[in-house]
């Protein structure tokens, strides 16, 4: 049965979202709440609950979110900026929609998390 959560609702287009890129295996859209000046959400056309449910047949899927990461970078212009990707995984990693999704977040200098 096809995913029901709101990003593949977004796919399918039966709810808005402001669509910056879409391909054949993925889509990415800016997150409703935004947490810098550029906040981009890419997530995959394929159902994937998490990063933590992908299997080792996703690895070129999972390459292609990276690259198209890369894209929506060089479109947001904030390339040579700089960016940050973060993927929330399971609870503990707080992740909210259950749909793998990267979070591109870039346009000001972000605080340090891992240090
Ligand atoms: P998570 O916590 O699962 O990693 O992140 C989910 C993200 O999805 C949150 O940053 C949240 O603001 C965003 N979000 C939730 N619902 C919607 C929606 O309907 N449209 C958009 N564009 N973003 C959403």
């Amino acid at each position: 049965m096809a995913a029901n959560d709101i990003f593949a609702r977004i796919i399918r287009g039966d709810i808005p979202a402001d669509i910056v890129y879409r391909d054949e295996n993925c889509i990415a859209f800016r997150d409703i709440n935004p947490q810098a000046p550029t906040h981009i959400l890419v997530t995959p056309i394929k159902d994937l609950s998490g990063l933590q449910t992908a299997g080792d047949d996703d690895a070129a899927v999972l390459g292609h979110l990276m690259i198209v990461v890369r894209k929506v970078a060089e479109m947001e212009g904030i390339i040579e900026s700089g960016f940050r990707c973060i993927i929330n995984a399971g609870p503990d990693g707080g992740q909210e929609v259950p749909r793998l999704h990267i979070h591109v977040l870039g346009g000001k200098r972000l605080g340090a998390m891992l240090r």
